[in-house]
Parts: C-alpha cells; structure tokens; sequence
C-alpha cells in the first residue's frame, strides 16, 4: 500500500481521488485556486523559553482566507489535502512562503527557529528532501533554523521509507519533532532509532495536568522520557499560568499555547514578541 502511494507521487494525486463527490472536486479546485489567487496564509504561534521566558521559536500554522467563507481554520481542509494529496502543494508553498519572510523573522534576534507541520505524503515522497534543501539555499536560510513536526501517525504508515527521509533530512541539517506525542500509535523502538530532536506532548494531556493526576504523569513521564533519550521537551496547549509553571517545574524546555499568545499573521507577530520581550525584561 506504501509503495502504491509513492508511485502514486511521481504520477500525481489526481490518480488517488477515486470516491470523488462533487463537493469534494469542487473543494479541491478551490484549493488549487486559494494557492493561485494568493488566498492562503502564514500565522505563526510562539514557543518560549520555560527558563527565560525567551521567545525563541515559532509553529507555522495554515489558514485560508476565503473570498467568502472569512478566514477557514486548517481542520476544514487539511484532512482534505491529506487525503487527496493536495497536502504536498500546501506544504511547499508553506515552506516557499517562510523562507521567502525568513530573513525579516531574525532581525534583532539570535536564531529563530520557525517549524513547519509535515504530513505522511511529505516523508513518503522521495522528492521531498531536495524540495526543501533547495527552497532554503536559494532564499538563503540555513537548514538549522527550520523544524519539521512529524505525527507519530505520520511515521507509522510506511515506519522503513520514514525512516530513510528522516535521516535525510536530519543530515541535511534539520531538527525534527514528533508532535502530538502519545496520540498515535507510535512504537517506543522507533523514538530510539528515528534522527529526531524534540517531542511535542500532546495538548490532551497538558489541558489535564493540573486536575487530573492521570494527566501529569503522562507528561511528566514524557518528558523523563524525553530527556533520557537525549531530546528536548515542548508543551503545546499551554493555557493557564498553572501549566506554564507546572511545566517550568517538571523541566519542559519549551512552551506553546494561548497563555503564551495564539497563532497571528507574520507582521503582527513581530511586534507581539517585541512587546513580549519588553514585558519580561529581555530587550
Ligand atoms: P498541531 O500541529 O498540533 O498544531 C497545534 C494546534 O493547536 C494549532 O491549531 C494551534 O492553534 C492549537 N493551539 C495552540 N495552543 C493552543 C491552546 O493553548 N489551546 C488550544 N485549545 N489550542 C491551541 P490549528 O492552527 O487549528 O491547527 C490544527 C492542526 O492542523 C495542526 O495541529 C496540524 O496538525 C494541522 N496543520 C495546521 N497547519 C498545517 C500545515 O501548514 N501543514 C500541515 N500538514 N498541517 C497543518
Ligand atoms: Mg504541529
Ligand atoms: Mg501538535
Ligand atoms: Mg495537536
């Protein structure tokens, strides 16, 4: 089945969409239109520093601003790109887009990293690697400033050929997150032998942690686990100065979450962390 969809990528996903409804060809046609008429957008959602409150890096999250529907949130059509393949359009024009306002994200700033969420049809194209190496080279951003967030899920679908772009893109020089950790069903093996750099604990799991004893062990635990194989450890869903603390506490480096500050367009956010940085006394 893996191998029929990794032709299936040199062919094109077309060739995928067999139970095609008409709603569902119109969407996609809209889709290839949005990345046409310039109707997608870029919000980045900060990641701090747990140890100094630093901003230090930035989630890359999709939007569509529809010429209708208003600003259509990724749970509308993501699981749709995915499934038909589109997904593999989005994520290169996500990747050309960042590069392209990279330079404009560092200013006055040491490395600041910005991640991008992959999805299963990226890790199984065997294009995909020289895709991005060559998008960054040519806008000048070096590969260590660039996350790629791979699900669990993601992995597992065809774990040996995974593998085999990760080590590529680790090579390369990226760093790599599994995110959504302790939702899909992963294999602890994997975690041992896959190239990566961080986890991301699940917001299910961060959303309990302060009620819920069940919940605290799971992301405390993730988080020895993390740092006993030698990877960093990022909140996400962090909502409440509890969690912050709470986390701070169990030696989770990194936070993300509305109590931090919620995704916002590229321009809006470098004058939020301008400000944030002003607020906390790192200016
Ligand atoms: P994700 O990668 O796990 O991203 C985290 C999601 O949690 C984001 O939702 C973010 O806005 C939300 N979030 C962050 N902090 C909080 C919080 O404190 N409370 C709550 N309730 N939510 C919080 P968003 O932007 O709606 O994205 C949802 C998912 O869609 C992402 O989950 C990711 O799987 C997917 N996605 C978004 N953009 C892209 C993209 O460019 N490419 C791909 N392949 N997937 C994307
Ligand atoms: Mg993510
Ligand atoms: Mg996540
Ligand atoms: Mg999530």
């Amino acid at each position: 089945y893996a191998a029929k969809r990794r032709s299936e990528d040199i062919i094109s996903y077309k060739s995928e969409f067999v139970t095609s409804t008409p709603e569902s060809l119109s969407l996609l046609s809209e889709l290839r239109q949005a990345v046409t008429n310039n109707e997608l957008r870029v919000y980045l959602q900060p990641k701090v520093s747990t140890v100094d409150h630093r901003v230090i890096a930035a989630e890359a999250l999709v939007r569509w601003q529809h010429p209708e529907k208003g600003l259509v949130p990724p749970f509308k059509f993501v699981p749709f790109a995915e499934q038909t393949g589109f997904i593999r359009e989005l994520t290169k024009w996500m990747i050309r887009s960042l590069a392209s306002q990279w330079q404009g994200l560092q200013l006055g700033h040491e490395v600041f990293r910005v991640s991008v969420n992959l999805s299963t049809r990226d890790l199984l194209s065997p294009t995909f690697p020289d895709f991005v190496q060559q998008t960054l080279h040519d806008f000048q951003v070096p590969t260590t400033g660039v996350c790629l967030e791979i699900t669990e899920s993601a992995i597992m679908d065809d774990p040996t050929f995974a593998e085999q772009t990760l080590a590529k893109l680790s090579n390369m020089g990226f760093r790599l997150s599994i995110d959504d950790f302790g939702t899909g069903y992963s294999s602890l093996g994997y975690l041992k032998r896959l190239p990566v750099n961080e986890l991301k604990v699940d917001q299910s799991f961060v959303f309990g942690m302060i009620e819920d004893n069940n919940d605290r062990t799971i992301v405390q635990s993730t988080i020895d686990l993390a740092h006993n194989l030698g990877l960093e450890v990022v909140a996400e869903g962090v909502e409440t100065e509890a969690m912050y603390l709470a986390l701070r506490e169990l030696g989770c480096e990194e936070a993300q979450g509305y109590f931090i500050g919620k995704p916002m367009p590229v321009e809006e956010f470098i004058v939020w962390r301008d400000q944030w940085h002003k607020e906390h006394g790192l200016a």
